[in-house]
């Protein structure tokens, strides 16, 4: 039976984050030939909306008010509980970023709803849409379903494919103006650290130090080979609380969960708390002097070497294939 699907579309710095396509092409597979309904909060959107349509949306609602331009759980809650009153949807696809994961357990509450929460893929078996996701930080997977109510999932970033970009793709995009009141945060200002570029949770390419970049100035080479990549740079805990490295750069169970395409991992060990954050990537490269390192146990492709002579010439191969 074919069902309408709610998807919210995640703007950040004023750009649409890829999630948002790929909660796209998740709904698609619950909807089962019905409706996807994008969402997006805040003033100025319209364009935004546009680009959903694009990836496949059939319909687009702008949720308006100027206490959404800025995230805030209570604010986000009290808006997509209006756009839910009026859409009625069966299903609900978020993207399992920090938005996400902070807002959908209190959405799910205010809906006496359950919730699939980190799912990294679907499948459809007849008419039921099995949701697999990660347990034990990752050493195991299970697979839920859900029988009766809303389909309440929140997706884990780069592991769904979007659909196609095709912008003869159109539709309609209507405003409601949400009531928001009685906020317990209000936002007056946000201060952005200054960001290395490419994110981290989205990246398709990471170029990660452990301890073993020994300093700050360790980083360098690492972060040469990320900008010839188009990479982003993540870090152990172990550089981390070396002081090597900010902790935005976490990857691993109490940081960042991160899945892409490929993980080059420089001077980590392979603790099990750091493979809960990275194991999961398409092809992982280890770098590591020690040929008895855990990382090679996850590790498509092991160098048993020097991160300081093996990192500079990958560096020098990838400039002269790549630029
Ligand atoms: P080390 O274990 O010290 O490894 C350094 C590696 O570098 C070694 O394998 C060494 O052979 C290699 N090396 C040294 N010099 C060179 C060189 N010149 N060239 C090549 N290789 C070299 N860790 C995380 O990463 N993320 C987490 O989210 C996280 N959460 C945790 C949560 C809890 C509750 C606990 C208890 C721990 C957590 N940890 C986490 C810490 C984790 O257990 C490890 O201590 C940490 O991952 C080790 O970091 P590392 O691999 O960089 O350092």
């Amino acid at each position: 039976m074919s069902k309408k699907v709610l998807v919210l579309g995640e703007v950040r710095d004023g750009e649409l984050r890829n999630v948002s396509y790929e909660a796209i092409a998740a709904a698609k597979e619950i909807a089962a030939g019905g409706e996807i309904v994008a969402v997006l909060c805040g003033e100025g959107m319209s364009n935004h909306g546009q680009t959903l349509l694009h990836y496949g949306a059939d319909r687009v609602v702008l949720a308006e008010h100027a206490l959404l331009n800025e995230y805030s759980t209570d604010g986000y809650v009290q808006a997509l509980l209006q756009v839910i009153d009026q859409e009625k949807p069966e299903g609900l696809v978020l993207g399992h970023t920090a938005l996400g994961k902070d807002m959908s357990p209190r959405l799910a509450a205010r809906l006496e709803s359950g919730l699939i929460s980190d799912v990294t893929s679907l499948e459809k078996v007849g008419e039921e849409v099995i949701f697999t996701r990660p347990i034990y930080s990752g050493k195991a997977f299970e697979k839920k379903v859900i029988q009766d109510g809303l389909i309440f999932v929140t997706i884990r970033p780069n592991n769904i494919p979007p659909l196609e970009l095709d912008e003869s793709r159109s539709g309609d995009v209507s405003t409601l103006s949400v009531d928001v009141k009685d906020l317990r945060t209000i936002i007056k200002d946000v201060v952005r650290k200054a960001s290395t570029g490419v994110d981290l949770s989205e990246a398709k390419i990471i170029v990660a130090g452990g301890r073993g970049v020994k300093s700050t100035d360790g980083f360098k080479p690492l972060q040469e080979l990320a900008d010839v990549l188009g990479a982003a740079v993540g870090a152990s805990r172990g550089a981390c609380d070396a002081d090597y490295c900010d902790y935005s750069l976490q990857i691993g169970q109490t940081g960042k969960v991160v899945t892409p395409d490929l993980y080059i991992a420089c001077g980590i060990s392979g603790a099990i708390q750091h493979l809960a954050g990275m194991s999961n990537s398409k092809v992982i490269v280890a770098i590591n002097k020690d040929p008895e390192a855990s990382i090679f146990s996850v590790a498509d492709y092991g160098i048993v070497g020097d991160l300081f002579d093996v990192v500079p010439l990958l560096t020098e191969e990838f400039k002269n294939v790549l630029v």
